[in-house]
C-alpha cells in the first residue's frame, strides 16, 4: 500500500497530520516495539541548504521524532554518510538542519562514512545494522545521472562507509551494474518504512546540480520498490528507464504493480541529460560506439573554485591537475558522474558525445 498527500510547503501542521495518519494506517507504534534502536536515514548527500532540494528536509524527520517520542523508549539515531569521506559530515548535519533537531531532542547523529562496517550478503555496510534498528528511510524526489532517479532504493547507498562507496562505484561502473547493486543493498537492509520527500524536488541533472522543482508531494510505503514505482509514474518517467526497478521485478523482489487509493495529477520530470541515447548505450557493448554517444564531464575553469572535491572522489583517478585546475581524462573516465554530484559550484557540465554534437541535441 502507498499513501501520499499533496503538500506544497514545509508546513508543520499539514505534514504532522499526514504522518500521524500514516502511523495509524501502518500500525507503526506496534511495529517499533521490539526494536531497541530507531534509525532515521535521510538523504544528506552534501553540504546544502534545505531549500536547495539536495537533501531530505529536516522537518519531516523532526515530525517523525515528535510522533515517536511519547510511545518509544528506545534510542533514536539520525545517520547518513555523504557522497565522500572528505565532505565534512559535521558541517553537513549543521547546514542541513539536522544538528538543530538532534540538539533539541537529545538525539545521536551518526556519520556512516567513518563507521565500522559489517557485511551483509557480501556488502560492506554500517555496523549499526547489527543492532537491527527499525529504519525510517527518508529519501528525496530527485533525478540521478547514473540511476535516472534516486528514491528510496538508492537512498540506502549512504549506509556504505566511504572507502567502499568509491570501491563499489569502480566495480559497478556502468549504470546497469550500479543500479542492480543498489537493489542488492536494499534487499540486504530491508528498511521497514520508506518516505519520499517531494514537497520540493529536483529534476534534470540531479542529484545535486539539477533544477529545483515543486512537485508538492510526500509519499510513503513499507514497500520501497512499490513507492519508487509510484513516484516514477507520478513524475511521468517510464519504468523502462529505471533499471533497478526492472531488475527487482526480474529477480522477483517486486511484483511490478502497486495499490494506490486516490487519483492524482502527474508532475512530469525532465530526465538527466546522461539519459540520452539510452537504447544505443544499452545495446552497444563496443567501446568505440559508446564513446560516440556517451556524454563525459568536463570542468568549467571559469566557475571552478578549485575545492578539489571532484579530484578526490574520482574512483578511477581520471581527474588530474592541469594548469592548476582539475582536468578529466576521458580515456580513463567511466562516466559514473560522482564528480558532478560533489561539485558545490555546478562547474562540471557534461560534454556532448560525438553524435549529440553532430545532431545538435
Ligand atoms: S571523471 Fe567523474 S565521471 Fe569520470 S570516472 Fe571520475 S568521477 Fe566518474
Ligand atoms: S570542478 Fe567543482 S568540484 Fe572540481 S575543483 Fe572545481 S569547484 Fe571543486
Amino acid at each position: 500500500m502507498i499513501l501520499f498527500e499533496r503538500i506544497t510547503t514545509y508546513n508543520r501542521k499539514e505534514i504532522s497530520n499526514f504522518i500521524l495518519e500514516v502511523f495509524k494506517q501502518y500500525n507503526i507504534y506496534n511495529k517499533i516495539k521490539n526494536h531497541s534502536i530507531i534509525l532515521i536515514k535521510p538523504n544528506l548527500l552534501s553540504i546544502s541548504d534545505k531549500q536547495e532540494a539536495v537533501t531530505s528536509h529536516p522537518l519531516i524527520a523532526e515530525i517523525i521524532i515528535d510522533a515517536l517520542k511519547p510511545y518509544y523508549k528506545g534510542k533514536i539515531i539520525i545517520g547518513d554518510g555523504a557522497a565522500a569521506s572528505y565532505l565534512d559530515m559535521k558541517k553537513i548535519f549543521i547546514e542541513t538542519g539536522y544538528d538543530d533537531i538532534a540538539n533539541r531532542n537529545n538525539i545521536e547523529l551518526r556519520n556512516f562514512n567513518t563507521d565500522k562496517h559489517m557485511e551483509i550478503n557480501g556488502i560492506k555496510l554500517t555496523s549499526l545494522l547489527k543492532k537491527k534498528p527499525f529504519i525510517f528511510n527518508i529519501a528525496k524526489l530527485k533525478t540521478h545521472m547514473l540511476t535516472t532517479m534516486t528514491l528510496s532504493v538508492k537512498n540506502l547507498y549512504g549506509l556504505v562507509p566511504s572507502k567502499y562507496k568509491i570501491l563499489y562505484h569502480s566495480q559497478h561502473s556502468d549504470p546497469k551494474s550500479f543500479s542492480e547493486f543498489t537493489v542488492k543493498i536494499f534487499k540486504a537492509v530491508c528498511p521497514q518504512f520508506n518516505i519520499v520527500d517531494g514537497i520540493i524536488g529536483m529534476d534534470g541533472n540531479g542529484p545535486s546540480n539539477g533544477r529545483i522543482v515543486e512537485p508538492g508531494i510526500i509519499a510513503v510505503s513499507d514497500n520501497g520498490f512499490a513507492l519508487d514505482h509510484f513516484l516514477c509514474d507520478f513524475t511521468d518517467i517510464s519504468i523502462e528507464k529505471i533499471r533497478y526497478l526492472k531488475f527487482a521485478i526480474e529477480k522477483g523482489y517486486y511484483l511490478g504493480s502497486y495499490k494506490i487509493e486516490k487519483d492524482y495529477n502527474k508532475f512530469p520530470y525532465e530526465l538527466p541529460s546522461s539519459n540520452r541515447f539510452e537504447l544505443i548505450k544499452r545495446v552497444a557493448d563496443n567501446k568505440f560506439i559508446k564513446k560516440l554517444v556517451i556524454s563525459y564531464p568536463q570542468i568549467r575553469n571559469s566557475t571552478c573554485r578549485k575545492c578539489m572535491n571532484c579530484y578526490n572522489i574520482c574512483p578511477e583517478n581520471a581527474i588530474i591537475i592541469k594548469n592548476d585546475f582539475p582536468f578529466v581524462r576521458q580515456r580513463k573516465c567511466i562516466a559514473c558522474f560522482c564528480c558532478i554530484e560533489v561539485c558545490p559550484y555546478d562547474s562540471i557540465p557534461l560534454k556532448k558525445g560525438f553524435i549529440e554534437k553532430v545532431f545538435n541535441v
